[in-house]
C-alpha cells in the first residue's frame, strides 16, 4: 500500500504529459504567419501599449499591434479571402480590410488596419504572401509612436485574443 499513491501520482503525470502534448500539436497546427515576418510587437510607448486588452481610455485595444515601417510588406496570417474594404477612422484617412480565413480557418474573420495598396474585395491570398503595405499611422500622432500594423481577431464572429497563435 505504500507504493499506491506513487504509482497513481505516476499515472497522472503520464496523463498530464499526453494532454499537454495534444493540446501543444493543435496549437501548433493552428499557429498563424506573422503579418511583420520578425516577431516585433508595438509594445508600450506614449501614446499605450500594443498588446490585447491594454487600456484606451474608456476602452481596451481589441487587437495586437505589429510594428513595422511605412511600406513594408504586410504577410497574411492564413490563407484568406478579402471580403470586405473599410476606414479605421471616421475622417476616412486610414484603411483596413477584413479577411476570412480559408480551409480549416474558415471559423476566423480578421481585421487588418492602418495599411495600403492591397487587392479588391473576393481577392484570395495564400498563408505569408503580400496582403498590403504598412501605412504611417505614427504621423496622425506623434514621432513618438511605434508605427504599427493592428490586427483584430474573430473566431466565429466572436473577438478574441490572437496573441498565442502568433
Ligand atoms: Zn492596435
Amino acid at each position: 500500500m505504500v507504493y499506491k499513491p506513487r504509482y497513481i501520482r505516476t499515472k497522472e503525470i503520464v496523463g498530464t504529459a499526453l494532454i499537454t502534448l495534444l493540446v501543444l500539436s493543435i496549437s501548433q497546427f493552428m499557429k498563424f504567419t506573422l503579418l511583420n515576418k520578425i516577431k516585433a510587437f508595438r509594445g508600450c510607448d506614449n501614446w499605450g501599449c500594443g498588446s490585447f486588452g491594454a487600456s484606451r481610455g474608456e476602452h481596451k485595444h481589441k487587437g495586437i499591434d505589429f510594428a513595422m515601417a511605412e511600406n513594408d510588406v504586410v504577410l497574411a496570417p492564413f490563407p484568406c479571402e478579402i471580403i470586405r474594404h473599410g476606414y479605421a477612422y471616421s475622417d476616412l484617412s486610414y484603411k483596413l480590410i477584413e479577411i476570412r480565413g480559408l480551409r480549416s480557418y474558415s471559423d476566423y474573420t480578421a481585421k487588418i488596419m492602418y495599411i495600403k495598396d492591397f487587392a479588391p474585395v473576393g481577392t484570395i491570398i495564400n498563408e505569408g504572401q503580400k496582403i498590403a503595405l504598412a501605412d504611417n499611422i505614427a504621423a496622425r500622432y506623434s514621432t513618438t509612436m511605434t508605427n504599427h500594423v493592428h490586427f483584430e481577431l474573430y473566431l466565429r464572429g466572436k473577438l478574441i485574443d490572437p496573441t498565442n497563435l502568433f
